[in-house]
Parts: C-alpha cells; structure tokens; sequence
C-alpha cells in the first residue's frame, strides 16, 4: 500500500481494539512501525534523491511504466530484510524476550507486510514476505491501480469520520455527566 495508507489503516486498527476492548497503546509508535518497512529502504532511496534534487526524475519510472531493474541493488536488499514476516517474527520474538513483556505497537510491522502481499504485483516489488526461506511473491492488484485506491480512500474516511464521531459522543457523555453533577 502507499505510506499514508499504511499509517492511517494502522491508527484505525489500534484505535479500534483500545475502543472495544479498553486497553491502551502508544499510537505513535504503531504508526511509526508501520511506516518503517518503507522508510528503511525506499525513504532512504527518496531521501538521498531529495539531498542531490533528483527526487522528481526518478529512472525506474517512465512512460513505459515501471522499471525496478533500476532501482539500486541496496534498496531491494532492504526491501527484503524490512518486508519478510521471517525476520519481523525473529524480531517481534527478540524484543519479546528482551523486555519481558509483548510489545504490541511492533505488531504494525507484521500489519504492513500482510497488507502489501495483497497491494503488490509481480511489475512492481512484490511482497517477499517468506523471504529468505522461500521466494514465493503474490502479485494480485496494485495499490496504485484506481480500482483499489479510490475504494480505500472512500474507506478510510469513512472510518475516520466514525471515530470522529464516536469520540464526540463520547466527550459529550462526560461533558452532560459532570454538568449534572
Ligand atoms: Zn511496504
């Protein structure tokens, strides 16, 4: 999925759970957790190309569409490393034993790898999500193609005007329960 994506389908999930189930998460950092497979390899590809003012002008991408034989080596390798449930596992596991305790907020790393299997194609960086063990990729719809982008959008507002919503009822509630006092 593209990164606002990413973040946003993050928030709603862990806004979601603690609404349902009255627990409590540190937002900021699931959303940062779903952001960083993407930071960690083309955030550093686009920040290099920010630095030397050639972000607008990228080679892989061209009117014949999309080329990833030109995106530099490096980012695949990261793409690999940062889009693999194998070392999200590995980590979520390592930082579970570390602290002794879960650290939920990481799971928007697994999130973000189980939504990109769905929203990439074989054209464009596949999710390797078994990698290094296996190299199967699903390739079923691109999160660029309209016919995916749009209804997500719609989607996301949709969501977002709930919470909205329901959190100004909410306020509402105490607001009417402390005047009655
Ligand atoms: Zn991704």
């Amino acid at each position: 999925m593209d990164i606002f994506s990413h973040g946003l389908w993050t928030a709603a999930a862990y806004k979601t759970i603690e609404l349902r189930q009255k627990k409590h998460f540190k937002i900021w950092w699931a959303v940062f957790f779903s952001l960083a497979p993407d930071l960690f390899s083309f955030g550093i590809l686009f920040t290099t190309r920010l630095i030397t003012l050639r972000l607008f002008q990228p080679e892989f991408i061209d009117d014949k569409g999309l080329h990833p034989e030109l995106v530099p080596q490096y980012v695949h390798i990261l793409y690999n490393w940062t889009h693999s449930f194998v070392i999200f596992g590995a980590v979520f596991g390592l930082v579970w034993l570390f602290l002794k305790r879960s650290f939920w907020e990481l799971g928007a790393w697994g999130f973000h790898i189980a939504s990109d299997i769905f929203t990439h194609t074989d054209a464009f960086f596949p999710t390797p999500f078994l990698w290094p063990f296996f190299d199967y990729r699903a390739s079923i719809i691109s999160w660029a193609n309209p016919n995916f982008l749009i209804p997500n959008y719609i989607l996301l507002v949709s969501i977002y005007c709930i919470f909205f919503f329901i959190i100004k009822k909410r306020k509402d509630v105490v607001k009417l329960n402390h005047e009655s006092r």
